[in-house]
């Protein structure tokens, strides 16, 4: 691999791991049908693969794949996305996870504050 793959190229190559269209894909992200293209031929030179089921076979084999079930919605699941080099607030249960999280944490610290 040449350089690491971007988390928007991670989405990508996710969702195409999951069968998911280039139509599906670029109107999910909100990208051009010819900016999809685009990161797809670029997540292929840094892979090295020469199609889609050959990078996503790649991908797998280099742990940047896993095919597991992602948990989302959490703190746990917020600090899994940081860790996979994601932008955890890009996801909305984790950021809403995340966010019920740190007030527990600050009720918590704050005796004068009724836990909720
Ligand atoms: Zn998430």
């Amino acid at each position: 691999m040449s350089a690491e793959l971007t988390p928007h190229q991670l989405r990508v190559l996710r969702m195409v791991s999951q069968g998911l269209t280039h139509a599906q894909i670029a109107a999910e992200l909100y990208v051009t049908p010819k900016g999809l293209t685009a990161a797809v031929n670029r997540i292929h030179a840094k892979l090295g693969a020469i199609n889609a089921p050959h990078a996503v076979l790649l991908a797998c084999q280099a742990g940047i794949l896993d095919g597991r079930p992602r948990r989302h919605g959490d703190h746990a699941g917020y600090e899994a996305h940081r860790r996979r080099g994601e932008d955890p607030s890009k996801c909305e249960p984790c950021r809403l996870g995340e966010r019920a999280h740190r007030q527990a944490m600050r009720n918590r610290n704050d005796p004068n504050q009724e836990a909720a």
